[in-house]
This record gives structure tokens, sequence and C-alpha cells, in this order.
């Protein structure tokens, strides 16, 4: 079998530098109020852990394990919860941490579902965008990078749970 290698698309630098930049815009925006990041599993934890770090408003970060695709790279259109949170988000002030938005229905329905919950407010922080595959328009509060329709890996995000571990964003390619 042959190794894929991964050609990168966003470096390392690329990317802590605009996570930096998005933790001084989240930190400036909240100020001292209480946040609750939620880490859209499993995708985010690599964004989420730097993302955290670069926020100095008080926060705690809460887990929701979402199931979107299965094996293969396209969306089946099903949310499957397959973890959910630790705790009520009611009259508490919450940023969704997502790796990417596709399609949006993955955050559209964590929307509708997070809201039900009566939370204070209700904000979505995404990495990547690919605005070229919307099929439900959501609202993107702070954005990393708007990119093409490639199916990207690394930084936290899988292809068939391989290459969460590389430290870039890239396209898999067969060498
Ligand atoms: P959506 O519901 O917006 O179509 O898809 C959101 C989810 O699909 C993401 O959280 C991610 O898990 C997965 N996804 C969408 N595009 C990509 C991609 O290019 N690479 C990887 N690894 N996952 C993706």
């Amino acid at each position: 079998m042959n190794e894929a290698t991964v050609r990168p698309m966003i470096t390392a630098d690329q990317i802590a530098q605009r996570v930096r930049e998005l933790g001084e815009q989240i930190s400036k925006d909240y100020g001292d109020r209480r946040l609750v990041l939620i880490c859209v599993l499993k995708g985010s934890f690599v964004f989420t852990a730097d993302l955290a770090r670069s926020i100095t408003a008080p926060l705690r970060v809460e887990f929701l394990g979402v199931r979107s695709y299965g094996e293969g790279t396209q969306s089946s259109g099903i949310v499957q919860i397959t973890q959910d949170l630790s705790r009520s988000i009611e009259g508490e002030d919450i940023l969704i941490v997502e790796d990417i938005v596709d399609t949006g229905l993955t955050i559209a329905h964590l929307l509708d579902l997070l809201r039900t919950r009566k939370p204070a407010s209700l904000k979505v922080c995404a990495l990547l965008h690919k605005p070229s595959r919307t099929r439900v328009e959501v609202p993107i509060h702070y954005l990393g990078f708007t990119i093409e329709d490639k199916f990207v890996v690394g930084y936290g995000l899988d292809w068939a749970e391989r290459y969460r571990n590389v430290p870039f964003i890239g396209v898999v390619e067969a060498s």
C-alpha cells in the first residue's frame, strides 16, 4: 500500500498567528464575562486547546461529541450526539468551537439543540469555512480561514481517524 503524504495548505505558523488574533478578538469582546467554550469532538480538540490559551477572559471548557461523517468524506446530513455536555449551560455565554464549517448542517443542528438549553448568548468560532459547499447558512462570529473545496486533514482533523496529529492543515495525496 502506498504511504500517503499531506500537502500543506495552511502552515503551523499561519495557524498559530490566526489563533492568537482570534483569541485577542474574543478576549476583547467578552472582557470579564465568564465564557463557556464548547469543543466539538473530535476534530476541534487541537484548535480548542490553542484557542483557550489565547483567550484572557475567564472560561471553562465543555466537550460535545458529534458524528456527522462516517469513514468517508461526504456529509451524511445526519448529526449524531455521541457525548453530551457535563453540565447545564442555562444563562451562560456559550462559544461553540468548531474545526470546519462545510455544508453548515452540523452547526445548524448544534445551534438548534443548544438554544433549547437557554444560554444567555450563543456564538460560533470556526477555524475553517468552505463557502462553496454551503447547504444551510449559519452565523460564524469568529472565523480563522476561508478555504476552497478540498478535503483537508491535520490540526485535529482526520481522514478515517488518521492525520489528527499533523501539526498543519493540508490535503492528502498519494505519493
Ligand atoms: P458540515 O456539517 O458543515 O457539512 O460538516 C462539519 C463537519 O464535517 C466538520 O466538523 C468535520 O468533522 C467534517 N468535515 C467537513 N469538511 C471536512 C474536511 O475537509 N476534512 C475533514 N477532516 N473533516 C471535514
